[in-house]
């Protein structure tokens, strides 16, 4: 079968032909319809991420066909429409017993530790496996297993909840999602906070308030807004001491900031008068769970989680297309999601 594949550190991702992998008796064989490129297969590439196993197929954000199950497979059949969870657990470590699966003691990541889905097809444990309804194209049903899930598990997270104000720092993949989910639950305000003009644009044109952290501090400009009070949530998305900070300045009484974003920086808090007397809370938010998809997919199939025109670019199964979209995702450049379809022709 046709792969693009991490091949070595700092290079570019290359072409392979491999053999379509063998299943075992609890995997099924998916044919990728869809698989997204996420920012982080840009930091996996660049080296900012460590991956141990070389060469390797990237992709975790992977929709298809069941192609092959198992003979002890009974959740999905052949022929299926399914999108993948990207974390395989063992499913009997103290943690998984608890639904906890990020926690595994041997987690695995679909498309790191294992292999992805920039693949004609992927093997993965049935019960990574979910059903998805005809209603989902297969490139939403993709993105939506990685920046939705996470964007869906940060406000769960966050106890987010109807008629509550929320300021999203930084306008990706996540905050894309994380504007569209609060949306959907009746909530109060939303506040953008961002820098690069078009995502600030595209934020106001899907019913966001844009806070341009350009022209002045975004704490100053909620405040501001707000009436001296705040947020109740703020999504912090962008992996920054500075804007966590900020996340956390900007919150009301008994406002909670959600940290998802990644930085090994430190961070400083004045704890009596920016924590302690506000009752505020900082909570951190790490993947997302199986638990949480049944919500994520009804969510979907509501038609509320939306590519407007001109947010969703599609690429071929094809390593120059594929490099170059992780070279505009490394360059911050882009506020448009990238899904691989591969052809069906080559
Ligand atoms: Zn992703
Ligand atoms: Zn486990």
């Amino acid at each position: 079968m046709r792969a693009v594949r991490f091949v070595q550190v700092g290079k570019p991702l290359e072409k392979a032909d491999i053999p379509i992998p063998e299943i075992g008796s609890s995997d099924v064989l998916i044919r990728v319809a869809a698989a997204g490129i996420c920012h982080s297969d840009a930091h996996y590439r660049d080296g900012i991420s460590k991956i141990d196993r070389l060469p390797l197929t990237l992709g975790h954000e992977i929709a298809g066909t069941v192609e092959r199950v198992g003979k002890d497979v009974r959740n999905v059949y052949r022929g299926d429409r399914a999108c993948v969870h990207y974390l395989v657990s063992c499913g009997s470590c103290e943690f998984c017993a608890r639904g906890l699966e990020q926690f595994c003691r041997s987690v695995e990541m679909i498309g790191k530790h294992r292999d992805g889905g920039y693949a004609e097809f992927i093997k993965i444990p049935s019960v990574n496996a979910f059903s998805l309804p005809d209603e989902i194209p297969f490139e939403v049903g993709a993105i939506m297993m990685c920046s939705s899930a996470t964007a869906m598990h940060a406000l769960n997270k966050a106890r987010f909840k109807a008629g509550e104000s929320i300021a999203i720092f930084g306008f990706g993949g996540l905050g894309f999602s994380a504007l569209q989910l609060a949306r959907a639950s009746d909530c109060g305000e939303v506040y953008v906070v961002e820098i690069n003009p078009a995502k600030l644009a595209l934020a106001t044109s899907m019913g966001a308030l844009a806070v341009d952290a350009r022209s002045a501090d975004p704490v100053e400009q909620i405040k501001e807004e707000t009436a001296g009070i705040g947020v109740d949530v703020a999504l912090e998305l962008i992996g920054s001491a500075k804007t966590m900070r900020q996340a956390v300045l900007c919150l009301a009484p008994l406002g909670r900031a959600t940290l998802v974003g990644l930085t090994a920086e430190s961070m400083s808090i004045r704890p009596y008068t920016e924590l302690i007397n506000k009752e505020a809370e900082i909570i951190g938010v790490s993947d997302h769970l199986a638990t949480e998809f049944s919500a994520l997919v009804k969510f979907a199939r509501s038609g509320k989680l939306r590519f407007p025109q001109g947010t969703l670019r599609v690429v071929d199964l094809d390593a120059a297309q594929i490099n170059s979209a992780l070279d505009a995702l490394q360059n911050s450049i882009d506020h448009v999601r990238t899904v691989i379809i591969p052809s069906s022709d080559k």
